[in-house]
């Protein structure tokens, strides 16, 4: 199997090319074809197996299909939104992103806490179409009206274990409140216990479960 097997446009195949992606990993081959056909996925996956290119490239084709090379901030809404348990993971998963659409129109941003909310403002001013987001700070820029989730169409959230663990369970429901009811989840998590199953009952759709 190859990337090209999956009808991957060739942006997307040039930057993993850039990348020296050969094969996509297990859990890519499993994730990738089931996200474009729009179901919602239950990922059980570690970090290390390759899980982010598994969401970000099938999200990266998907809004392609709209994509708009306009200057104007209103014509690059907010279409995917992935959140993260730590700053870290945020980081690492916008880098990717970036790497990965780096040949698209799309514009992506990462947003996380501690660091002064001016220079994510401006960002998130400008129109992206993917945030990569802890949920506190995305909060606190929803309040202060900073951007706008009513255009999100795909939902990723990833280490879904570690967001319970670190009791962000009351601001995830918040965040999940204000997108629009008519949108892809895609829920990733190392482990697999009745919480997370709760939460992933709560918010997916008729789920394809991934295992690796
Ligand atoms: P992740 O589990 O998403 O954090 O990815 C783990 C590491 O594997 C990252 O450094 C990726 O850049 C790399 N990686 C992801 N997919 C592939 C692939 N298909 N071929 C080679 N390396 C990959």
């Amino acid at each position: 199997v190859t990337f090209a097997d999956f009808g991957l446009a060739p942006e997307i195949l040039r930057a993993l090319t850039d990348q020296g992606y050969v094969h996509p990993t297990p859990i890519q081959a499993q994730a990738i074809p089931v996200v474009l056909q729009g179901r919602d996925v239950m990922g059980a996956a570690q970090t290390g197996t390759g899980k982010t290119a598994g969401f970000s490239l099938p999200i990266i084709q998907l809004l392609l299909a709209h994509a708009n090379s306009s200057m104007s901030p209103a014509r690059h809404p907010v279409r995917a939104l992935v959140l993260t348990p730590t700053r870290e993971l945020a980081v690492q998963v916008a880098d990717n992103v970036k790497a990965y659409s780096r040949h698209t129109p799309l514009r992506s941003t990462v947003v996380f806490g501690g660091m002064d909310m001016k220079g994510q403002t401006v960002l998130l001013k400008g129109g992206v179409e993917i945030v990569i987001a802890t949920p506190g700070r995305l909060l606190d820029h929803i309040e202060q009206k900073n951007v706008s989730l009513s255009q999100v169409q795909m939902l990723v959230m990833d280490e879904a274990d570690r967001m319970l663990d670190m009791g962000f369970l009351p601001d995830l429901q918040r965040i999940i409140n204000l997108l629009p009811k008519k949108r892809q989840n895609l829920m990733f998590s190392a482990t697999f216990s009745p919480e997370i199953k709760k939460l992933a009952n709560s918010f997916l759709d008729k789920p394809v479960l991934i295992e690796v």
